[in-house]
């Protein structure tokens, strides 16, 4: 494969249950070594995709190279190069940690070091424990060593992170940039945007089956729904609010008139923020353009929600 040929090409992927599409023309790439977040609320059809992807499901029509290859008509050495972390293996057993893992690792041409890979989930106190004894948590982590025991070209994270806590989604997103590092490609899938924002190179967001928008993380939703806002209390408590490109100039203004306005911020749209206004804007507008271009002229969200970053 040529290196300069994306890891993942497709192209009007169209799904259909019986008379139901689940998936009415979707087309994306995903370059070597890049992070890709698949967005969209439950029933969009992101596992139906990444199903299709993984070879687990034939498509209705449309063309798909996964690695160079249709995952229709792909054997075993195929699959040797992709790790799957599926949303719950519900991995349980009555083996050890490491046993489950040497078990797995005997599986392919060239497996990570057992031990590595009980280091890098942060399972290293737990290598001897019982799978069936490990918390839920701990045992996503067992199932994330799975996923990339063989050390995988193409990593698909399907929800890798539900059911933990802060820390342990803290220590896997180091674990996931380390794997980047290394040059692994990554499909991952979340409904915590934070997560794709901080993990994700690019997003696509599909929503009923349509691929609404594709683009950098700064990119998706287009310039208008990041659009920062000022906020502040004037000396008698009203509250005003300015969308603004230049909040340094409305802020300065401020600060010459004279006094500290109390509440001060200024505010920059999360992607959480504007994923929920592409999605809303959709539904509102059922509009199904399917747009490609990362050029969204959707209109993006405005106010300030609690899940907005504030920055001064
Ligand atoms: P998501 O992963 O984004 O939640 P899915 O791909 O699971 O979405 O589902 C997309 C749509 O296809 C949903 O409306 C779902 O009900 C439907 N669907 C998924 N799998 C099947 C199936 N095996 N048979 C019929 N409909 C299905």
């Amino acid at each position: 494969m040529e290196s300069s040929s994306p890891v993942v090409r497709v192209r009007d992927l169209h799904k259909s249950y019986g008379s139901f599409e689940a998936l009415g023309g979707i087309s994306f790439d995903i370059s070597a070594g890049e992070t890709f977040a698949l967005l969209g609320p439950n029933g969009a059809g992101k596992s139906t995709a990444i199903e299709i992807l993984e070879g687990y499901r034939d498509r209705s029509s449309g063309e798909v190279s996964v690695l160079g290859v249709d995952p229709q008509r792909a054997g075993r050495a195929w699959k040797a190069r992709l790790g799957i972390v599926l949303q719950s293996t519900g991995e349980s057993g009555n083996v050890t940690v490491t046993e489950q893992l040497n078990h797995f690792a005997g599986l392919y041409p060239n497996p990570r070091r057992v031990s590595e890979v009980i280091d890098a989930v942060g399972l290293a106190s737990k290598a001897k424990t019982r799978i069936s004894r490990l918390s839920g948590g701990q045992r996503r982590r067992v199932d994330v060593a799975l996923g990339i025991i063989g050390r995988p070209e193409l990593l698909f994270l399907d929800e890798p992170t539900t059911g933990f806590d802060p820390e342990a989604r803290h220590q896997f997103w180091d674990l996931v940039r380390r794997l980047k590092a290394e040059g692994t490609t990554i499909l991952l899938t979340t409904h915590y945007l934070d997560e794709a924002a901080q993990l994700g190179d690019r997003a696509g967001v599909i929503n009923d089956g349509r691929l609404i928008d594709i683009g950098t993380i700064a990119e998706i939703g287009g310039a208008e729904a990041r659009v920062p806002l000022v906020r502040w209390r004037d000396a008698g408590g009203a509250l005003h609010e300015v969308r603004t490109e230049e909040p340094a100039r409305i802020v300065a203004g401020l600060a010459a008139a004279g006094g500290e306005p109390a509440d001060l911020e200024v505010i920059r749209p999360s992607l959480e923020a504007v994923y929920l206004g592409l999605v809303r804007d959709h539904r509102t507008n059922g509009n199904a353009d399917n747009n490609e271009n990362g050029n969204s002229t959707t209109a993006g969200p405005v106010g300030a929600t609690s899940d907005e970053e504030v920055l001064a």
